[in-house]
C-alpha cells in the first residue's frame, strides 16, 4: 500500500484521455492514498473537486513560483477559501524557480513564497514545496519564516546531503520520486540511502520526471511504485518495508492520524 504524495493527474492535460484508466492502473499497482497538487488560481476548484470525488485523494492548495504574478488580494481570499476544505492537507505547492527565468521575477517568487508560508502558519497547514535552482534562497526564507512551525515537505528534493539536513532540523520530510533512478544523479541516490527510513516520503510529479525505465515519457501515479522498489533496493530492504515506512511517513507529515 503506497502513499503517493505528489501528483498532477487532476489537471494535467496529458491525462485528458484516459484518466480514469490511469488512476485505475495506480490502483492495481498499490496506491492506496494519492495527493494532487494545486500551482495555479484558476486550478484549484478543478483539484478541490478531484479530491472531494474520490475518499482515497487528498489535496493541497497553493500558487506556485512560476505563477507568482497571479498573487493579490483576490488570489490569496481564494486560496484561504481553498485551503479550509476538507481534503485539503497541505498548502503547496510553493517555492522558489529560478530554472524558469521568464515566467515570474525571482523577488516576487521570493516575496509570494514568504506570504504563503505566513498563511500556511496561520492556518496550521503543512507545506509542501517546490525548489527548483533555489537551494540556498528556499532554506534560507524557510529558516527566516519559521517554517519549522508547521514542516511539510520537500517535494522532488534535488539537494545534497548538507541541504537534506537542513530541511531535516526544519521538520521536514524528503520527498523522493523518479529523478532516483537517473543515471546522472548519484547525489539524489546517497541523499536517498542516507536518510533516516521516517523521513522519506514518496511522489512521482506525474506527468513530469517518469522513472527509468520510462524517462522521457509521460509519468503516471501508479509509477511511484517504481520509486519505491528502486529504493527498496538501494537501500537494501523490502518493498513492504518502504512502503510501510513511507506511508506511515505520509500520514504524519500531514496530519492525517489527528
Ligand atoms: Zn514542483
Ligand atoms: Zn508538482
Amino acid at each position: 500500500m503506497l502513499f503517493n504524495t505528489h501528483s498532477h493527474v487532476d489537471t494535467a492535460h496529458q491525462f485528458a484521455d484516459d484518466r480514469d484508466e490511469v488512476l485505475a492502473r495506480a490502483r492495481e499497482m498499490g496506491v492506496s492514498q494519492l495527493m494532487v497538487i494545486g500551482f495555479e488560481r484558476a486550478l484549484l476548484p478543478v483539484t478541490l473537486a478531484f479530491a472531494e470525488q474520490r475518499d482515497w485523494v487528498w489535496a493541497a492548495v497553493g500558487i506556485h513560483p512560476t505563477s507568482a504574478l497571479e498573487w493579490g488580494p483576490e488570489a490569496e481570499a481564494e486560496l484561504r477559501q481553498a485551503a479550509l476544505h476538507s481534503r485539503v492537507k497541505a498548502l503547496g505547492e510553493v517555492g522558489l524557480d529560478y530554472y524558469w527565468k521568464d515566467r515570474a521575477p525571482f523577488d516576487v517568487q521570493r516575496d509570494v513564497f514568504r506570504k504563503q508560508i505566513r498563511l500556511a502558519r496561520e492556518l496550521g497547514l503543512p507545506l509542501v514545496i517546490h525548489n527548483r535552482d533555489a537551494h540556498e534562497d528556499v532554506v534560507r526564507i524557510l529558516e527566516e519564516e519559521r517554517a519549522d512551525e508547521v514542516g511539510g515537505i520537500m517535494h522532488c528534493f534535488s539537494g545534497d546531503w548538507k541541504m537534506a539536513e537542513r530541511c531535516l532540523a526544519l521538520n521536514f520530510y524528503i520527498g523522493i520520486g523518479g529523478t532516483v533512478t537517473y543515471k546522472n544523479n548519484p547525489v539524489g541516490r546517497e541523499v536517498a540511502q542516507r536518510l533516516p527510513l521516517d523521513r522519506i516520503v514518496l511522489e512521482t510529479d506525474d506527468p513530469y520526471l517518469a522513472p527509468v525505465p520510462h524517462r522521457g515519457k509521460r509519468n503516471e501515479p501508479g509509477y511511484v511504485r517504481i520509486v519505491a522498489e528502486f529504493l527498496a533496493e538501494l537501500r537494501g530492504t523490502t518493498l513492504e518495508d518502504i512502503a510501510a515506512a513511507t506511508t506511515a511517513n505520509a500520514r504524519r507529515a500531514l496530519g492525517l492520524d489527528g
